[in-house]
């Protein structure tokens, strides 16, 4: 507020100034009273931007109405096509089903980044509302005979109040054979072939890339990108990505995965990554 004032007055001043001038000069530019650039804070302030688009837009919604009607297609093809066991969808559950954006509001806006203590506490309340489509989506994809089996990094001990949320909402199969949850590594191979040996996957859902495939794990951002472009044939065929602004591994790759550094030197990365002209 002081800064705000000081210019303020400048601005102000300057007129009544040059009139006590001998000679008139040439008119102030506006460099002499324009605000400094601020200091920006995208970490950990950022997200809350993100997060208010998750939860304000339009556009945000249509987004995923889009990616579950896609998935609706892809799952009635796949459906009349023959298959040798039983069909199965694997889904992410955060961002892709659940819409945990009061969570990054949260402790964006009180100046903190992720912590799995902030998270515990968010996720044991089992108050996350739904992304638009994905019920109805799962729910008629039940209703086919296929299974839905939900693979997450939720931690084993956030398994009772991830059940009861999916169960709060009525989305199929939510119980303990469906759920895997993290165990050693956050990779999720393992888990996809856990379920491959049973079933036949007609398609993957998630926000992050290595919700699809191992070939995209922990990738710096360059490389991200090049396994993206040879993939692209598979978005919206047998992966269904629904958007996420507030987080991910897109951030991390930005970092080299080294989760250590401070607030600040976090910002310095993702400021020096901005795009200016
Ligand atoms: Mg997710």
């Amino acid at each position: 507020m002081q800064k705000f004032t000081f210019f303020l007055t400048s601005a102000l001043l300057l007129p009544t100034l040059s009139c006590k001038t001998v000679k008139p000069t040439v008119p102030q530019t506006s460099k002499a009273v324009e605000a400094p650039v601020p200091q920006t804070a995208l970490v950990p302030y950022g997200p809350a931007f993100a997060a208010l688009w998750q939860q304000q837009s339009a556009e945000y919604k249509a987004l995923c109405f889009q990616a579950y009607n896609i998935a609706k297609l892809r799952l009635n093809e796949r459906l009349q096509q023959a298959h040798e066991k039983p069909l199965a969808i694997v889904t992410d559950i955060d961002e892709t089903i659940l819409d945990n954006s009061p969570y990054t509001v949260h402790t964006s806006l009180h100046g903190q980044s992720y912590s799995d203590k902030t998270w515990f506490e968010w996720t044991a309340k089992a108050a996350a509302d739904t992304v638009p489509g994905a019920l109805s989506f799962l729910q008629f994809a039940a209703s086919k005979g296929v299974h839905i089996y939900y693979i997450t990094n939720r931690a084993e001990t956030e398994r009772e109040v991830t059940l009861k949320n999916l169960q709060h909402w009525h989305f199929p199969d939510a119980d303990n054979a469906h759920l895997l949850l993290k165990t050693t590594t956050s990779g999720k191979e393992s888990r996809r072939q856990q379920v491959a040996e049973t079933h036949d996957i007609a398609l993957l859902m998630g926000d992050n890339l290595s919700d699809f495939a191992v070939i995209f794990d922990k990738l710096p951002s360059d490389q991200r990108e090049q396994v993206t472009k040879q993939s692209a044939a598979d978005f919206g065929n047998r992966f269904i990505v629904l958007p996420n602004p507030m987080y991910g591994d897109w951030l991390p790759a930005m970092f080299q995965y080294n989760y250590k550094r401070s607030t600040p030197e976090m910002d310095s990365i993702l400021k020096s990554k901005l795009k200016d002209y």
